[in-house]
């Protein structure tokens, strides 16, 4: 737990006051940074109980390794010892939305899963990209694997490259039940007795009236520049018990997405009358961030995850260069160094080999002499 007292924090302008509104109705409870270190191991198997579906005196059923949040988002150290290997098993079902989710950035910010660096196929397998050595250095290979070639789209007067692709399909539903099931794991023990009903929602593969239209996030999409690099969890609770508010509110913020969402299905908030009021007016919690943005700004929207059928969205990537640099571009033969007089055509781009500022890859020095077959 960091101590929150002492950490000055800021967010975009467009959202100043809506933070400030949502404080003056929530503390943040805890803040759950993905540590880069091992972690101790947790409570003995026999002592363990597990929180999702209440197995206890029973060792051989947390045989396992549980994480608390997702491997796959690069989570190495972080376990939990309070979930059994049958709940595990049944709520990893979700990570594969959450990984067509996602698309192409596990792949992008190479994020380490179980097997590396995952490779990215689009839908219809017309992009693929990987983590792999270029000349010497780690590069981000993005390639059109199709041969219509309408990926890639270049524009040589604004210096702007668009690639588009169509990602997996997800389904919603199970996208929302994996974040709420990192919502649940970062709650105190305290605490997580109230939250019976999220467990069984979460579990079950039944369809709940009552989890109809309360299935929203708020979803913001932050410039590159506010990324974290490891996954970061903010739990927040109410100030007032009294107040006609969820208990619990959950930010999560992965890479530069930031996903929030209260914690419904709260036993006390249940029993206080909050859901029989209709739609409550619920506050939200701009992305928290640990320098002054100035000017940038960031695009949020509210999703409703409710659906169970599966859902395709087309992906699109941009990076943008200085035109002007773009007009003295050569084309190098890459097996003998040689700079040809070929020009440039940004309408034949059909892979693009991103390195990161540190990389420091080692081209072919051409020496003049031409080699057959080359
Ligand atoms: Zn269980």
């Amino acid at each position: 737990m960091a101590d929150k007292k002492s950490i000055e924090y800021f967010t975009f302008s467009q959202y100043r006051e809506a933070l400030e509104h949502f404080q003056m109705h929530y503390d943040i409870q805890d803040v759950i940074i993905t540590p880069t270190e091992v972690q101790p191991k947790g409570k003995p198997k026999s002592e363990r109980v597990c929180r999702f579906c209440g197995r206890k005196n029973d060792p051989g059923a947390f045989k396992s390794v549980s994480h608390l949040i997702p491997e796959m988002l690069g989570n190495k150290y972080l376990f939990a010892d309070f979930e059994c290997d049958k709940c595990n098993q049944q709520l990893s079902k979700y990570e594969n939305d959450l990984a067509y989710f996602l698309g192409i950035f596990r792949t992008l910010f190479r994020i380490k899963g179980k097997r590396g660096i995952p490779t990215f196929d689009s839908k219809s397998n017309t992009v693929r990209a990987k983590d792999e050595d270029f000349y010497g250095g780690r590069a981000f290979n993005i390639e059109e694997t199709s041969d219509q070639y309408k990926s890639f789209k270049f524009d040589k007067e604004t210096g702007s490259c668009t690639i588009t692709y169509k990602k997996h399909g997800y389904i919603p539903i199970n996208l929302y039940k994996i974040l709420f099931k990192i919502a649940l794991s970062v709650l105190p023990q305290e605490d997580a007795g109230q939250h019976q009903r999220a467990y069984q929602f979460i579990l079950s593969e039944q369809k709940y009236d009552w989890v109809a239209g309360m299935c929203k996030i708020v979803y913001f999409d932050l410039p590159f520049d506010f990324r974290m690099t490891l996954p970061v969890c903010y739990l927040f609770k109410k100030r007032e018990v009294q107040a006609k508010l969820p208990t619990h509110f959950f930010m999560f913020h992965f890479q530069h997405m930031v996903f929030q969402f209260p914690l419904h299905y709260n036993i006390e908030d249940i029993r206080s009358g909050l859901y029989q009021t209709g739609e409550v007016d619920l506050p939200f919690c701009p992305p928290i961030l640990y320098r002054d943005p100035g000017t940038a700004t960031c695009h949020s929207e509210i999703r409703d995850l409710s659906s169970y059928e599966k859902m395709e969205e087309v992906q699109q990537m941009s990076f943008g260069m200085d035109p002007e640099y773009l007009t003295q571009l050569g084309a190098m033969n890459p097996e003998t160094g040689e700079i040809t007089g070929i020009a440039f055509k940004p309408d034949e781009i059909v892979r693009m080999v991103i390195y990161e500022g540190d990389e420091k890859p080692e081209f072919p020095k051409f020496n003049g002499r031409k080699e057959s077959g080359s």
